[in-house]
């Protein structure tokens, strides 16, 4: 079993994933991308890999083979830099993030997925129904007759639609557009459609319903071309078969959406369907989203599932960014390697530090004095708290430290510092508002962090070297340094042009009192 990491995990591989996977790609989030090995019964490609002409794919004014197309979307995924697997994804574990998804060979623990796994239009099987010899699939029988319907060999001849739903009612009523004739062939003696369907279907002149109707075999046409000529039909009440000419024949028996390697993790309406929040392609699970026809059983088109994976693409990048922030906000960034954060030598305006999850998500770092020193500190946990107790527990006393020029603590008796009030107000990796304190501020960049690790080992003995000049320090040159730090933090407040913060203000009348 390997195992991987993705931020994206896409599961699917007809147009709703290739385009995720184009989207994905382009914007650097390197997705992975499991096509299935016959998943559903379907290639790799999906349904568009069933039929022969796609004529209503915008770009194909000439119409493409939908195998031709599927190659051309799986080509450009790659060329973006897809990674693409050729393994059904038979579990997944939505429980806890990293999201688990699992095939037979390999796992992926995935920041956000899409799943693209769309749905299989279901089939009757009889005598002639078949794709090889003597079958008639693709040549007059079809599942989509919105794909297929205006196909040249369906025009003015007569066409058959099996089903009792509302997509039977409005696939015939759409087929009376091309075919002499419709008929709906049901195998009960009633619809299951709603009223306002079957009514305007069997409003419709050119359609005809069939009802107690099973088509027990395809034959083909008399010129030889081997397409589809005529059906028997069986009678279920009395067993009387019937002949009946027909040039096309459209299942319209409903979809099964491929959902169950999700086992319940999703929510699904009661058709099986993802149930994705109106006007997104977000499902009951926060990073996890839905495109294509795995979520849509209304348009069930090519152009509109590469729609939808489109739109889940942005919205896992969206997600992304939402967590990088959110996860500076609960302080919960996953960092093992330390940044190295450096002063702002201005020291008035805050600037912002990026964490390692998401580059686009700034937080702000505060440092208790004025340097050009670099010290360092460690993202995700609130290192800067956790150097100041462990100081203040060395030091066996109340007294807290502060980190001090040149990034060595010193301690004060009598306030809290600066730099202790900013961490323990906004411990490393918890965003902090601008305005707040804006006397010491600190500035990292990724290059910065990737140029100065340190190992552990290092920055123990900066630590304990740090804590022996702490011990070192007269304490009246720290009192000294104390003032002198605090009236460069009231002459910085003084200065400020602009309106200062609630916080800020308050601030300043304690200096100036304690000045005083
Ligand atoms: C016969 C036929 C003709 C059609 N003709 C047209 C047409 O002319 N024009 C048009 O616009 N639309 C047409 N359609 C509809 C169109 O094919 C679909 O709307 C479209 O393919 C849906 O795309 P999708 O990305 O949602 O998924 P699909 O195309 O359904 O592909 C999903 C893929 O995911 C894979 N998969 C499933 N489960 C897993 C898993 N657990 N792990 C990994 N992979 C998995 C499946 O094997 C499948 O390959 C036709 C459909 C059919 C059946």
């Amino acid at each position: 079993m390997e195992t991987h990491k993705a931020k994206v995990c896409i599961v699917g591989s007809g147009p709703a994933a290739h385009t995720a996977a184009i989207y994905a790609a382009r914007a650097e989030l390197t997705p992975i991308l499991f096509e299935g090995w016959m998943a559903n019964d379907i290639a790799p490609g999906g349904q568009l890999t069933t039929t022969t002409d796609v004529e209503n794919f915008p770009g194909f004014p000439d119409g493409i083979l939908g195998i031709d197309l599927v190659a051309k979307f799986r080509k450009q995924s790659e060329r973006f830099g897809a990674k693409i697997f050729t393994e059904t994804v038979n579990k997944v574990d939505f429980s806890s993030k990293p999201f688990k998804l699992f095939t037979n060979t390999r796992t992926v623990l995935a920041e956000a997925v899409i799943v693209s796994t769309g749905a299989v239009a279901k089939r009757l099987s009889f005598p002639g129904s078949g794709e090889g010899a003597g079958g008639f699939w693709n040549r007059g029988i079809s599942a989509c007759a919105v794909c297929d319907g205006a196909a040249p060999i369906f025009r003015d001849k007569p066409l058959v639609v099996i089903g009792g739903g509302d997509s039977a009612m409005e696939e015939a009523n759409f087929l009376t557009r091309y075919g002499s004739k419709v008929y709906i062939i049901h195998r009960r003696d009633k619809f299951r459609a709603s009223k306002i369907m079957q009514k305007r279907a069997l409003s419709n002149p050119k359609i005809e319903v069939i009802l107690n109707g099973s088509v027990v075999e395809a034959y083909g046409d008399e010129s030889g071309k081997g397409v589809l000529g005529g059906l028997k039909v069986k009678n279920v009440v009395n067993g009387a078969v019937s002949d009946l000419k027909a040039s096309g024949l459209f299942f319209a028996i409903g979809h099964e959406p491929a959902t169950k390697f999700l086992d319940g993790q999703v929510e699904l309406d009661e058709d099986g369907y993802v149930v994705t929040k109106p006007g997104t392609t977000k499902t009951s699970v926060a990073g996890v989203f839905a495109a294509g026809d795995v979520q849509d059983k209304k348009y069930r088109q090519a152009v509109t599932a590469a729609g939808t994976g489109c739109m889940a693409a942005l919205d896992a990048e969206h997600y992304l960014q939402e967590i990088g922030s959110q996860e500076v906000e609960l302080g919960q960034v996953v960092r093992a390697t330390p940044l190295t954060v450096y002063n702002e030598v201005s020291r008035s305006t805050p600037v912002t530090v990026y964490n390692e999850v998401s580059t686009s998500t700034p937080l702000t770092v505060y440092n208790g004095a004025s340097t050009s020193t670099p010290f360092t500190v460690n993202n995700g946990e609130s290192t800067v708290r956790s150097y100041i107790s462990k100081c203040s527990k060395s030091n066996g006393s109340s007294k807290r430290a502060k980190l001090d020029e040149g990034g060595t603590f010193s301690s004060s008796s009598n306030t809290k510092s600066n730099v202790e009030e900013q961490a323990m107000a906004h411990p490393i990796g918890v965003k902090s508002s601008k305005g707040e304190g804006e006397n010491l501020v600190t500035k990292a960049t990724n290059e910065e962090n990737v140029a100065t690790k340190t190992t552990n080992d290092e920055r123990e003995s900066n630590s304990r070297s740090r804590l022996e000049n702490l011990w070192a320090l007269n304490e009246r040159d720290i009192a000294e340094r104390n003032k002198l730090s605090r009236i460069e933090l009231l002459r910085s407040l003084l200065g400020k042009t602009e309106k200062l913060s609630e916080k800020e203000e308050t601030l300043k009348n304690k200096l100036i009192d304690e000045m005083l």
